[in-house]
């Protein structure tokens, strides 16, 4: 009688798609100021491919998942051009006349 049918640990990434109505801005131009957008609960953006509200505690933790792949993404750009002197060394070799030839001493 042991099934898993337990609640699913691991949250289900939902595709992100920017809020169509204010374009991902949150906000909606109003007559006299900025309207926080109703189409997007104010956070520009939308579930992707159905373009549906997410609520507000779906979207928080959406938006943090997005957030996160994003920082990794960036200490990743971050990392990746400096593999080391040697390496660049030699890249800037291959790369020849015309670069910056900055060997680092
Ligand atoms: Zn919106």
């Amino acid at each position: 009688m042991r099934k898993s049918h337990g609640p699913a640990f691991k949250k289900a990434v939902i595709e992100l798609a920017r809020c169509p109505a204010c374009r991902g801005r949150a906000v909606v131009t109003g007559v006299f100021h900025d309207l926080p957008c109703n189409s997007c609960n104010a956070s520009g953006w939308v579930a992707a491919g159905t373009g549906e509200t997410l609520d507000l505690a779906e979207l928080v933790t959406q938006l943090n998942m997005k957030l996160q792949a994003a920082l990794r993404k960036i200490e990743q750009m971050k990392n990746a051009p400096a593999p080391g002197p040697e390496a660049q060394y030699q890249t800037n070799n291959r790369r020849g006349a015309g670069g910056t030839n900055y060997t680092g001493d």
